[in-house]
C-alpha cells in the first residue's frame, strides 16, 4: 500500500508519516529531504540556488540515501551524512527555488518512484498524490493554520515536539521568523509551474490544527482501513 501524505510546510506531515511508518512497518519516504539536499549542496559547492542549470546538473550528480540512526531516519549526500545539515535556516531559504526547476523535480521524482518500489510507502511532500505516487491507495493532505506551524517548528529547533506538550512555548522572535518563512515557502510552492503545492482531486483533507499526532493517525488508519477493504 502507498501512502501519500502532502501539505504545506510545519502541517505535521512528518511526524505523522513517522507515526504510520513505525506503527505499521511502512518504509519512509520524506520527499522534502531530497530537495533540501539538492539545495545544501549547491550551497556548499557555491552554487545559486536560483542558477536553473546548475541545480540540475548538481540534482542529477548526487546519490541522496537515507538511513536509520538512533535518532530516527538519516539522510546522506554521497556517503556523507547530512541529516542535521539539511535543516538550516540557510537551506530553508534556499530550497524553494531549487524545487522549483522541472529538470530538478524529474530527477527527485525518478528516485522517489525508485525508492517507492518496495512495497509498502508512506511518502510526504507537495506533489505525491498529483505526480509521484497518483495512484496511491491513501491520499491525505494535512493542514493546519500558519500560527500552529510556525510554533511547531520553533518548538522543534528547540529541541521539544509541541505535537506532544499542548503547552510548549517559544520565544515570539523565532515564532515571528519562521512564521515569515513558512509563509514565504507556501507562496512559492503553491505559486510555481512545476508541480505546484495543491491537493489531489481524490485527497482527504485534515486540519491538524486542534489535533493531537495519535488523532491524525486515528483518521489515517482508518483511511487505511477503508482502501483495503
Ligand atoms: O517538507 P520540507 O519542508 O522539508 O520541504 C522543503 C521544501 O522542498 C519545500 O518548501 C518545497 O519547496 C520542496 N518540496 C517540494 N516537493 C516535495 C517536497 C518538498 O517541492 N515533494
Amino acid at each position: 500500500m502507498r501512502i501519500a501524505i502532502d501539505g504545506p510546510a510545519g502541517s505535521g506531515k512528518s511526524t505523522v508519516a513517522h507515526a504510520i511508518s513505525d506503527r505499521f512497518g511502512f518504509t519512509l519516504l520524506d520527499t522534502g529531504a531530497m530537495y533540501r539536499s539538492v539545495a545544501l549542496t549547491c550551497l556548499e559547492r557555491g552554487i545559486d540556488p536560483n542558477d536553473a542549470e546548475a541545480a540540475t546538473k548538481v540534482a542529477q550528480e548526487i546519490e541522496i540515501t537515507f538511513g536509520q540512526g538512533p535518532a530516527g531516519q538519516t539522510v546522506q549526500v554521497d556517503g556523507h551524512d547530512v541529516t542535521s545539515a539539511i535543516r538550516t535556516p540557510e537551506v530553508d531559504k534556499a530550497v524553494s527555488p531549487v524545487a522549483a526547476v522541472p529538470a530538478v523535480r524529474e530527477a527527485m521524482v525518478a528516485q522517489q518512484r525508485a525508492l517507492g518500489a518496495v512495497g509498502d510507502v508512506v511518502a510526504e511532500g507537495r506533489d505525491i498524490g498529483t505526480v509521484v505516487f497518483p495512484d496511491a491507495e491513501v491520499k491525505v493532505f494535512l493542514t493546519a493554520d500558519p500560527a500552529a506551524r510556525a510554533l511547531r517548528r520553533a518548538v522543534q529547533r528547540d529541541g521539544g515536539d509541541a505535537a506532544k506538550d499542548a503547552n510548549a512555548t517559544a520565544d515570539e522572535a523565532a515564532v515571528a521568523e519562521i512564521l515569515a518563512d513558512i509563509k514565504r515557502r507556501d507562496a512559492y510552492d503553491s505559486s510555481r509551474e512545476a508541480s505546484p503545492l495543491k491537493p489531489a482531486a481524490d485527497a482527504h483533507h485534515i486540519d491538524s490544527s486542534l489535533l493531537s499526532v495519535d488523532e491524525v493517525v486515528a483518521q489515517i488508519a482508518d483511511l487505511m482501513e477503508a482502501a483495503r477493504s
